[in-house]
């Protein structure tokens, strides 16, 4: 199968030149394109001459996904929904704010973890996505909004069940796109294997826990018990990353009327965040479909004033493209569906 050019490192790249007998200079040209102005497509490196294109487009994916669908909101977020090279669809979500621009990109097709209110869970675990199709996502948001300021790994798919492909997109993107570790969040369910692997990488990036639950009851009720991790065994986990790489930890709370909203659950929520230093972040659940509903405004108001009351510092976050398909994974499914499949 054919590379894909977001993956390659400078190395790669200069390898390439001089196997294709052009000089070390254009490597660095290349290089430029890619890393520093994000563009991937040969034909608009306008300053390469036209063999040179012709090779680079010939022995890569450059790109391998197009952009199949854009949806926007009216608060500025973008949804776009991307088809791989094998006929797969993805999401990502580019998130404007006053001050910052956030990309949200994807790591897998589908998701093996299945939460019981996640739409890119229902369908379970097509394939990973490889670093290349990661960067992609990446290069595809920069190409309509330029660089962004902050990049989280919470669109579809569980990152760390695809580790090694992830610390290469992270490796990539720390690297010879010189973008800051501690700019990029990767969120997990609390895959405890894969939060040791990246514990072991000691480096600056943000960690967000999607915790949803205070004890293992409740929380046996939302995850499926297949990559269900205790949570005990996930704080110490979390903890491990944040002492390696020095940074606190988000912990992320889907609010589902009824199962997790209770004043009681948002007080012992409080206490385990301050006790491990971490930052509470309440997820009003966003209509799938499914069995849960999202609790009334006044029940999250008052469950984050009790997550505050102890000491605990707790945002929710504001409804960004909420409308029809913001949760990750709807326009997926509802694609998937539109195909014929019953889900
Ligand atoms: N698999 C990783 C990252 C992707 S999901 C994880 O679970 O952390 C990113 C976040 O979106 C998770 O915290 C998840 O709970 C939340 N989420 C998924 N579907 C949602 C929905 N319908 N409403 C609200 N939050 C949702
Ligand atoms: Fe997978 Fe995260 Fe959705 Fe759970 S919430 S099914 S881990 S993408």
């Amino acid at each position: 199968m054919k590379k894909f050019l977001a993956a390659a490192s400078r190395e790669d790249i200069a390898i390439f030149c001089k196997e294709h007998d052009f000089p070390a200079f254009r490597a660095r040209q290349i290089a430029s394109w890619l890393f520093d102005h994000c563009v991937i497509e040969p034909e608009k490196m306008k300053n390469l001459p036209q063999d040179l294109r012709n090779a680079l487009q010939n022995e890569f994916f450059a790109p391998s996904a197009t952009i199949c669908e854009r949806s926007c909101g009216g608060d500025g977020v973008e949804k776009l929904m991307l088809m791989l090279h094998d006929q797969e669809y993805i999401e990502m979500v580019l998130i404007p704010s006053l001050e910052r621009m956030t990309f949200c990109l994807s790591t897998q097709v589908g998701c093996p973890v299945g939460c019981r209110f996640c739409a890119s869970g229902k369908l379970g675990l097509v394939r990973n996505l490889s670093a290349g199709e990661m960067l992609e996502e990446f290069l595809t948001g920069c190409s309509i909004a330029g660089r962004p300021d902050n990049l989280v790994f919470m669109g579809i798919g569980e990152g760390l069940l695809n580790f090694n492909n992830l610390a290469l997109t992270l490796e990539r993107l720390s690297g010879e796109f010189n973008f800051a570790p501690r700019r990029i969040t990767v969120s997990t369910s609390g895959y405890l294997p894969g939060m040791k692997q990246f514990a072991a990488l000691k480096k600056e990036y943000q960690l967000a826990v999607s915790l949803h639950a205070v004890n293992d009851e409740t929380r046996a009720r939302i995850i499926p018990p297949h990559l269900r991790y205790s949570i005990e065994e996930i704080l110490r986990a979390a903890d491990e990353i944040r002492d390696a790489g020095g940074r606190h930890y988000t912990l992320e709370y889907t609010l589902l009327s009824g199962i997790n909203d209770s004043l009681q659950d948002a007080e012992k929520l409080g206490k385990i965040a301050f006790k491990h230093h971490a930052k509470v972040n309440l997820i009003p659940f966003n209509e799938t479909g499914s069995e849960f509903h999202r609790p009334a405004p006044e029940v999250i108001a008052a469950f984050e004033k009790t997550v505050a009351s102890t000491g605990a510092r707790v945002t929710t976050r504001v409804e960004k493209g909420s409308s029809g398909t913001a949760a990750c994974g709807q326009l997926r499914i509802k694609r998937i569906q539109k195909k014929g499949a019953v889900i």
